[in-house]
């Protein structure tokens, strides 16, 4: 067969003819973060990942994406408040005109610091929460900072922001909707995103542990939508259900390679914050090549977009322009094969892959200790062997 990176992009669908712009910028700013949550999306091996970019870096990769078209800037980790440089990318995303988001644990955000990063025009900030309560928060994060993370909301208020927070769902906190919506709503959210975990990263290793059961899920929703009812359109909360718990995948980035350019730390071009894992594909990396040539011309960005390598049952579907076979990491840890259909979809020779692991899930839930130890995000204790167990698509212990 035809190997799809081969295949010149005006060749592989109507999309991959001619992309549009990254719309969508991320730059990860480091890897570097106090925390160390147990569903960190972060790689879990940091051993091939070469030093940060240097601000000149950044500010280059800034201007050469808002020249071919990126609008919207997000600035995250990593918790980027720890490159002191951060007020300079904003200053100078602001100056090209972006519009831009801090997404941030809120350590490091001193009244200072959050004047600074408001003098060189900062549009938005999220902030997360791990729990509505001190000990679970401080438990999931491993540190002490849900005192320091509602002083930091206050402030976010006193300087005028919108009050976003984001607080990641899994089986250890989805019975605290009521009372994290509440604790918002105390603080005067303005949006609230509700985000179940999706397994990739440290979630990833914490599968077993983190996955709730269809009974907590429900009751989850129920929560929310009551919510809603007595709030209104006051406050607005997103709640992102969790894909083990669906029939079709979400399509993944709005397809690989349409809209979302992301830069890691150390300069290396991904089309998803996650695809670095992805095996035979050689990531360009910002220090070699221009964001255009990254963009429009690289193998690895090119090498899923349009509909080439595609396999069955996506090939064939119908639904293949909605979903673009679902998520790619996601196919790849759970069959080990990339281009397989996401498991998620009922459609999917694999699917029962992702009806296991929810049902071991069920078994779980009532039970009234870990089936396994958490692993909290900790380089130290991370080895290469340990990270290439967690992409060969066997099951997290
Ligand atoms: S998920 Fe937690 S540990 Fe990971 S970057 Fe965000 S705050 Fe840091
Ligand atoms: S078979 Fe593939 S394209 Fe069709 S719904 Fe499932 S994942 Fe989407």
């Amino acid at each position: 067969m035809t190997d799809p990176a081969a295949v010149p992009a005006e060749r592989q669908g109507s999309d991959a003819a001619r992309p549009g712009p990254p719309l969508w910028l991320l730059l990860e700013l480091t890897y570097r973060c106090p925390l160390h949550c147990v569903f960190c999306y972060n790689p879990t091996d940091l051993s091939n990942v070469g030093r940060e970019l240097e601000t000149a870096e950044w500010l280059r990769v800034l201007a050469e994406a808002r020249a071919l078209g990126s609008v919207q800037l997000g600035l995250s980790g990593g918790e980027p408040l720890a490159r002191e440089d951060l007020e300079t990318i904003v200053a100078a995303a602001h100056r090209l005109g972006f519009y831009t988001n801090l997404i941030t644990s809120g350590v490091g955000l001193t009244e200072a610091r959050l004047a600074a990063l408001q003098a060189a025009g900062l549009d938005h900030i999220q902030l997360s929460f791990q729990d509505s309560t001190r000990r679970m928060n401080d438990f999931l994060s491993s540190t002490r900072t849900f005192e320091l993370k509602s002083r930091v909301a206050a402030l976010i208020r006193k300087y005028r922001y919108p009050m976003v927070l984001n607080v990641v769902l899994h089986r250890l906190n989805i019975d605290h909707v009521e009372e994290i919506l509440d604790m918002a709503e105390r603080m005067g959210a303005d949006y609230v995103e509700l985000a179940n975990t999706q397994y990739y990263g440290w979630a990833w290793r914490n599968r077993a542990q983190l996955l709730p059961s269809r009974a907590q899920l429900r009751r989850a929703e129920e929560a929310t939508a009551r919510f809603r009812e007595r709030v209104g359109r006051r406050m607005r909360v997103f709640f992102v259900v969790p894909d083990y718990f669906e029939v079709r995948p979400k399509p993944c980035m709005s397809g690989l390679g349409r809209v979302f350019l992301g830069i890691a730390p150390d300069g290396v071009a991904l089309p998803c914050q996650s695809a670095r894992m992805l095996p035979g594909l050689d990531f360009p990396n910002v220090r070699a090549a221009s964001i255009r040539s990254i963009w429009y011309d690289s193998p690895a960005f090119n090498r899923y977009r349009g509909e080439a390598w595609m396999k069955e049952p996506c090939r064939s579907c119908p639904e293949r322009g909605r979903d673009f076979g679902g998520c790619r990491c996601q196919a790849y840890l759970l069959t080990g094969d990339a281009a397989n259909a996401d498991p998620v979809c009922a459609l999917s020779p694999h699917h029962h892959l992702v009806t296991e692991a929810v049902a071991a899930a069920e078994r779980q839930a009532g039970a009234p200790a870990l089936a396994a130890p958490l692993a909290f995000r900790d380089y130290r204790e991370v080895t290469r062997a340990d990270s290439r167990a967690d992409t060969l698509g066997r099951r997290p212990k």
